[in-house]
Order: C-alpha cells, then sequence, then structure tokens
C-alpha cells in the first residue's frame, strides 16, 4: 500500500498523516510531537500529543487522545490560540456562522471576503471568481468612502469651527 502525505494541512492534524511520518514506530510510540500550523490568522499548535488505542472490530485502532476531552479522535483542530483538540471541543465554527448576523459581514464586504478567502484556498481554486469578487470589493470599498464623504466633512468643519472658538 502506498501511502503519502500531500500538501501539509493547515489548522489541523489527522492521525493517518502522523502514520506515514512516524513510520514504523508509530504502533509503539506513546506520543507524538507535531506543530500544526494554523489557517490564516490562527496561532500555530507546537507541542506533545499522545496516542490511545481504541477498540475497533477485533482489533484497536491507534487515535489520538484530545487533550481537553482525552477521547480518542482521529482528527484535532488547532483552536486558534495556541491548543489543539477536536472537533466538539474546539466547537470549529465556519466565519458564515460565527458572522452571518453582523451587519459587517452581510453588507460590509465580510461575506465577499469569506468567499474570496475559499475560492483562492480551497481545493476548487476559481480565479475568475476570485477577479470578480476582489474586484467588486474594492468597488463596494469606494462606494462605502464616498458615502461617508459627507459625515467626514461635517466633523472636519466641527473641528474647525471648535478650534477657531478656542482662540
Ligand atoms: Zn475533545
Amino acid at each position: 500500500m502506498r501511502s503519502e502525505i500531500r500538501v501539509p494541512r493547515l489548522g489541523e492534524v489527522r492521525i493517518g498523516d502522523v502514520r506515514v511520518a512516524v513510520g514504523s514506530g508509530f504502533a509503539t510510540a506513546p506520543y507524538v510531537d507535531v506543530l500544526v500550523l494554523g489557517q490564516v490568522g490562527q496561532r500555530a499548535f507546537a507541542g506533545r500529543l499522545h496516542f490511545v488505542d481504541k477498540p475497533s472490530g477485533r482489533g484497536m485502532h491507534r487515535q489520538f487522545a484530545c487533550p481537553a476531552c482525552l477521547e480518542p479522535r482521529g482528527v484535532l483542530f488547532v483552536d486558534g490560540n495556541g491548543g489543539i483538540g477536536c472537533r466538539r471541543c474546539t466547537s470549529r465554527r465556519t466565519r458564515r456562522q460565527l458572522e452571518r448576523t453582523c451587519r459587517a459581514f452581510r453588507r460590509g464586504g465580510g461575506s465577499q471576503e469569506d468567499e474570496l478567502l475559499r475560492v483562492v484556498t480551497g481545493s476548487a481554486r476559481k480565479p475568475e471568481r476570485a477577479q470578480a469578487l476582489a474586484c467588486s470589493m474594492i468597488e463596494a470599498d469606494r462606494a462605502r468612502w464616498a458615502a461617508l464623504q459627507p459625515d467626514i466633512q461635517m466633523a472636519l468643519d466641527i473641528g474647525r469651527a471648535d478650534h477657531g472658538k478656542k482662540k
């Protein structure tokens, strides 16, 4: 059987990758020291992960012990603060799930920014869509900036008037 580790995964560590990396010592090693890089803007995790053997069929299945709940897990995720844990413990939620009710996400370009990140980094890269999103975000920023001009001008005028009074 041929196994390989594909491009480094960001934000997660999988038992299958560790099995390949550790090699023949995998079945007996009590732990592995890993560096798991975070997604953009997330802190990495550097530390020790212990293995546990989970009964599976007639044999045992090596898994990570989630450092938070100690349950056997096949995948662990960085929590963004330098820690790591299973999906439940790190309650991985997408940016859309976290921010979908925020004004900045719905109308301030957040949802486009989120999609842009996915079309440039995801497995199905879409350069045309990325370009269209980038253009529309720049245009929307310009429009918001233009819409703010009267307020900015008024604030500047008030500032000048106040400054004039003090003299
Ligand atoms: Zn856990």
